[in-house]
């Protein structure tokens, strides 16, 4: 398939995009490089843009006629939403429409969006399905829960078919080691406590200690990148198959809490750092675990590296590895 990749030079869409390019997935970049990097677009063809931008989106479109769409471009960090709203709503919403508009004019029919656990806000199960109900407290989940609508309007007006995949939190890196998270100012729990052993930042904060949770700490369920790029190719696969838009969890079942993690990545990096203990960070829920029964019954989604020593190992290769790379010398 010919598959257009907004964001593919980000941490989630390189890895998609290399797997895609395994197998044999014909696929064009489209990123304006805001915090991705052309050298992580281990595939494919690569086009700079902006979503914004929407006259080079629809050449770009207009001259490679893709077949499905996969869209990873937004900002993602739920703090920064807290303080930057309008930025998250243009770039996670306006430009979501933007992207609907023109290939809904160009009649492409498959849609894979990047969703998020942070729809669900303070999930009153744990694991939590996807029928719970959307309440976000932050910006970022909200600005998903609109997309999510969009998409469900868009489908029902337009023929469009999509599957949203709700992420937990994406962690670690390309088991090869080509690829992984290499934005400089990443505020990812796994990729803040390696880059605290590498000493690239004196301590790391272990935010909130209050929350009701069994040590305290807020508790994720942490899904390895190559997990998760698999999902991608068994959506699309499935929506060409019974062309049923839907949405699904993507996660493990189980969580970890900041004070796992940090132990874990001691243990891994056999560095001591130096923990502090802080206060909360605006916009978190204290638990969010998936049910992703739904992802593996409709379309045989089976993990691989349900396994957190796993995922901190795989990171931390590539965090020594991005260190030694010239690339890496704004961190
Ligand atoms: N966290 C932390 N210190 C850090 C980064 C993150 O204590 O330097 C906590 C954060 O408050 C949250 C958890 O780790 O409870 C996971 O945060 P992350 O930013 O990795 O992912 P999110 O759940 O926000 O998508």
């Amino acid at each position: 398939m010919k598959i257009f990749v907004t964001g593919g030079a980000g941490y989630i869409g390189s890895h998609v995009v290399k797997l895609l390019g395994q197998y044999g997935h014909n696929v064009l970049v489209y990123d304006n490089l805001s915090t991705g990097h052309e050298w992580a677009v281990l595939s494919g063809t690569f086009v700079r843009g902006d979503l914004s931008d929407r006259r080079l989106l629809t050449d770009t479109l207009n001259d490679y006629r893709p077949d499905a769409v996969m869209h990873f471009a937004a900002s993602i960090q739920v703090e920064e939403s807290t303080r930057e709203p309008l930025m998250y709503y243009r770039n996670n919403v306006v430009n979501s429409i933007n992207l609907l508009d023109a290939i809904t004019d160009l009649g492409i029919g498959y849609f894979i969006y990047s969703s998020t656990a942070a729809t669900y806000g303070v999930p009153g199960t744990s694991p939590v399905d996807e029928n719970a109900p959307l309440k976000p407290i932050n910006p970022y989940g909200m600005t998903k829960v609109m997309v999510e609508k969009v998409l469900q309007d868009t489908a029902a007006a337009r023929g469009l078919k999509y599957i949203a995949l709700r992420y937990f939190n994406v962690a670690g890196a390309d088991p090869d080691c080509e690829i992984g998270q290499a934005y400089s100012r990443a505020t990812h729990l796994i990729t803040r406590a390696l880059r605290t052993a590498q000493g690239a930042q004196d301590r790391l904060s272990v935010f909130g200690t209050d929350y009701p949770t069994r040590d305290g700490t807020c508790v994720r369920d942490y899904i390895h990148v190559a997990d998760l790029s698999a999902a991608h190719l068994l959506a699309l696969m499935y929506l060409r198959q019974t062309g049923e838009s839907d949405i699904m969890n993507c996660g493990y079942g189980h969580g970890f809490s900041v004070l796992d993690v940090v132990n874990v990545a001691k243990t891994v990096t056999g560095v001591d750092f130096p923990v502090e203990f802080a206060g909360r960070r605006p916009g978190d829920p204290p638990e969010l675990v998936a049910d992703s029964t739904k992802l593996k019954r409709l379309t045989g989604w089976s993990p691989l590296h349900d396994d957190l020593p796993f995922i901190v190992e795989t990171a931390w290769k590539w965090e020594q590895r991005l260190s030694r790379k010239a690339g890496a010398s704004d961190r």
